[in-house]
């Protein structure tokens, strides 16, 4: 018989990969405004058409790229990130796998306009299918702009799969949402099929809750500062009155990077005990700082799910922090807080 192991393209590893990285068009804007971050941007414009499914482009004003580099991103693990597997373990940027350009070229016609800001000439390059098409000098400001078109064209099954564009709208605001919320100190814009839709000054992050959530918020903020030996911990918590019948306004954040975390959301709601319903959700927008040795980011693709070494000491420094900034606003009385 045969052999008959053979290795797969480079343009199907691609495609594998763009299956865990890319789910949908929120997944791609992800992956772009975490790539502008780390690129240092304090200006970054997110533009997209049919929910993202016919454009997304993103432009930032951060460090840019060589020509050798711009195409060197497309590569898969190709990372100037990290450069060896302890650096996980302080590691401060978003990405790190070097799997985000090389997943979505691999779905979609994508074109890249990418400049230092020490140099005069731009690259742009044009990629369709892990090939690349166009790599040329072009005029264009200093940061990177990239496209992504025609999301899955190559790909009818997961194209067919995307739900209406009303839901990829809201999971792409709610990806844009995360993304402004943990950068109040970086301007955002998102253009939604040519209507400016948000317009986010440079700020404090109160003034950037509002300014996404609503003036309603704007006296329903209680700050939440505490120090601890493990980890860090600001932000703010909605007033129980501020609490809402669906979830979605849980917002956490571990060194910069929003996550899921069913555990720790618990430690906020118990301290709510007695002051909201049980059916109804807290308004919270935390932020953990934590040694990023302490915290496992490596478990899955798309980085929402983390391992914390002690998350239990987490739960309960959490919970104490929610339960005292709410009594220190009278909201609760004091009771049995042990910081
Ligand atoms: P990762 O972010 O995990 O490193 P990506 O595939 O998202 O992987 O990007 C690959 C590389 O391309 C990055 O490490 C970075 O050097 C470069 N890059 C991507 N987007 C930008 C950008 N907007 N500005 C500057 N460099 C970028
Ligand atoms: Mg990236």
């Amino acid at each position: 018989m045969a052999d008959v192991i053979e290795l797969l393209s480079e343009h199907i590893a691609n495609q594998i990969a763009a299956g865990e990285v890319v789910q949908r068009p929120a997944s791609a804007v992800k992956e772009l405004l975490e790539n502008a971050i780390d690129a240092g941007a304090t200006d970054i414009q997110l533009i997209v058409k049919d929910a993202g499914k016919e454009l997304i482009q993103v432009t930032d004003n951060g460090k840019g790229m060589s020509p050798t580099d711009a195409r060197m991103s497309f590569e898969r693990h190709a990372t100037s990130k990290i450069k060896s597997i302890e650096d996980l373990f302080t590691i401060r940027t978003m990405g790190f796998r070097g799997e985000a350009l090389a997943s979505i070229a691999a779905v979609a016609q994508v074109e890249m306009k990418t400049r230092r800001h020490d140099v005069e000439a731009g690259t742009r390059i044009v990629i369709e299918g892990t090939d690349v098409k166009v790599q040329e000098p072009c005029a264009t400001r200093p940061g990177t702009s990239i496209s992504v078109k025609n999301l899955f064209y190559n790909v009818p099954a997961r194209r067919n799969f995307l739900k209406s564009t009303t839901t990829e709208m809201r999971n792409v605001l709610d990806e844009f949402t995360r993304v402004a919320l943990a950068n109040p100190s970086i301007g955002f814009r998102l253009w939604n099929n040519g209507t400016e839709q948000h317009r986010l000054e440079p700020g404090t992050l109160k003034a950037r809750i509002v300014a996404l959530m609503g003036a309603s918020y704007e006296k329903n903020l209680v700050p939440v500062e505490q120090r601890t030996d493990l980890l860090n911990i600001y932000g703010f918590v909605g007033k129980p009155q501020a609490s809402t019948r669906t979830r979605g306004m849980q917002f956490f954040f571990i060194n910069g990077r929003f996550i899921k975390h069913p555990y720790l959301n618990h430690a906020v709601v118990q301290a709510y005990e007695g002051l909201i319903e049980k059916d109804s959700f807290p308004f919270y927008v935390l932020f953990l700082e934590a040694d990023p040795a302490r915290v496992d980011v490596n478990v899955h693709p798309t980085k929402q799910e983390v391992k914390f070494e002690d998350d239990r000491l987490m739960y309960s420094y959490l919970g104490a922090a929610v339960k005292h900034s709410l009594a220190r606003y009278n909201i609760a009385p004091s009771l049995d807080f042990t910081l």
